[in-house]
């Protein structure tokens, strides 16, 4: 990737909509209040959006409600249509919806451009999706009645993404629930704004209806979202994000029974066993580790390698990890880019320094980089001890811990020893084994041989701590449908 011209990041960020989008207005909040979006890569501010109160938040929500009925009504090959044209949009503004992406959150200019492909895959996959719903007749075992089952639209959504893919977390969530006919009200993280604000645009460009999906900036997110959920006018609420805020918001929900999807934290291993294939095995790592500098749910947090080829792949993985170069994600050449903010930064530090104090050796890295930017350098441990917080804890950093292990068992147990579940990776030529050890780890979602599962086609999530519910795949659509039983009598 060449370097970005600086006049073109200004203009970008310019002409980028920073106002919060309900009921197909763009408005500021009531109050007028702002919050500053800030560039990761030089701690400066790159412009203000509205802020929203509880009384905007309402608005949304009563937005939403109200054109439920007729979107609902909407026949499904023009929400697949709406679906379609937008992904077709993100195609052709993928320039500015990669740079705003990078200027607002950090990622390398490339690993942005990934995303806007990645994000866009998710309306087009469910625009395929939106003609597909279909149902069930039967006839009852007694043979006096009949069975149909139907397919409805759960309703009014609350969606909540994070800052680490800003714009694939909600392209996630809101290509099935336009599919399936619901609307929605998303709110994006206070972090990164800007993406789901052109997304925004963008969506009402292809001809999403007013009061659809609408779009709340909030830097108060517990104070404007509580009232919302608790409300009951909603029907589902979509999560991605910290397990903590997760089950905090699972107690929301409970107060009206809603529907949830919760896709929340993660610990991966990645198990690199004595008859993988070393250079596929770090190619691996490096994917499941460094995309999204390690600001991922899905990274890999547990490295375990077979001790008679620990060392071998330790100093493969250090000697790769070494050629990355850090740097603003819009200078040329940059593969890491910052972490999103100083309390990331900081987070990353402090597991590393623990771990160091436990008895880990540091290979590589092992401390922020200097200068402006909240950078940390890219850093592999090897020998690093159970007791050490990184065991349990998302390092979410660009942090390679590796620790050896002699047997298959005994990996399994570790692996397992989480309260995490989202995927796990597991590096083997051999089939068999490679299939026992799948089966035998508690993840939503294994790699075999590879370090990247996410895929549109997919279903994504966890089990444990780590969610609830299934994002992508044939499954991602039912996560914002209802199943109507209607009972018909035969004489
Ligand atoms: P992360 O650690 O990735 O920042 P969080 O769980 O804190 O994860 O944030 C994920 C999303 O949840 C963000 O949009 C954030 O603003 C939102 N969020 C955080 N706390 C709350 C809350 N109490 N109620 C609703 N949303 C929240």
């Amino acid at each position: 990737m060449t370097a970005v011209a600086q006049d073109r990041e200004v203009s970008v960020v310019e002409a980028a909509p920073k106002k919060l989008y309900i009921n197909g207005q763009w408005r500021d909040a009531s109050g007028g209040a702002t919050l500053e979006v800030h560039d990761p890569s030089t701690g400066e501010v790159l412009c203000s959006v509205a802020d929203a109160t509880e009384e905007d938040g309402w608005e949304a929500l009563r937005a939403a409600e109200a054109a439920q009925e007729s979107f609902a009504a909407m026949p499904p090959r023009k929400r697949a249509d709406i679906l379609m044209k937008a992904f077709e949009l993100m195609h052709e503004r993928k320039d500015d919806l990669a740079l705003l992406m990078t200027l607002e959150m950090g990622k390398p200019l490339a690993e942005a451009y990934g995303e806007v492909n990645y994000a866009a895959e998710f309306f087009r996959h469910f625009a395929e999706e939106a003609t597909r719903i279909s149902g069930n007749y039967q006839t009852a075992p007694a043979g006096n009645a009949r069975f149909i089952v139907a397919k409805q639209p759960v309703g009014p959504s609350i969606l909540i993404t994070p800052w680490n893919f800003p714009l694939a977390m909600g392209t996630r969530k809101l290509g099935p629930a336009i599919a399936a006919g619901c609307t929605s009200v998303l709110k994006p993280a206070e972090l990164t704004p800007l993406s789901m604000l052109a997304l925004a645009q963008l969506l009402e460009d292809a001809g999403v209806p007013a009061g659809v999906v609408n779009i709340v900036v909030t830097s108060t997110a517990g104070k404007v979202m509580e009232p919302l959920i608790r409300s009951g006018i909603a029907r589902k609420l979509s999560f991605t994000g910290s397990t903590g805020v997760g089950k905090k918001l699972l107690e929301q929900c409970a107060d009206k029974v809603m529907r949830t999807s919760m896709e929340l934290g993660g610990n991966a291993s990645f198990v690199v066993f004595e008859d993988a294939d070393l250079d596929k095995a770090v190619e691996g790592a490096m994917q499941a580790k460094m995309r999204n500098s390690g600001e991922a749910c899905t990274a890999a947090n547990r490295i375990f390698v077979h001790e008679s080829v620990i060392s071998e792949f330790s100093e493969k993985l250090a000697a790769r990890m070494g050629e990355l170069q850090v740097g603003r994600g819009v200078a040329e050449g940059t593969t890491v880019g910052p972490m999103v903010d100083a309390k990331q930064r900081d987070k990353v530090a402090e597991l590393v320094d623990d771990a160091v104090k436990s008895g880990a050796e540091v290979v590589l890295g092992g401390e922020p980089a200097a200068g402006e930017g909240f950078f940390y350098k890219p850093t592999v441990l090897k020998g690093v001890p159970r007791e050490a917080r990184m065991w349990r804890e998302e390092i979410f950093g660009p942090v390679a811990p590796v620790t050896p292990f002699t047997d298959e068992g005994e990996v399994i147990k570790w692996v397992n020893s989480t309260e995490y579940g989202l995927v796990n990776y597991v590096f083997t030529e051999n089939l068999n084994r490679a299939l026992r050890v799948a089966e035998a780890v508690e993840s939503g979602m294994v790699g075999i041989n590879q370090g990247v599962v996410s895929n549109p086609a997919a279903p994504f999530g966890g089990v444990k701590e780590s969610g609830l519910g299934r994002e992508g795949g044939d499954i991602g659509i039912d996560e914002f449908l209802e199943s109507k039983y209607i009972g018909i009598a035969v004489n």
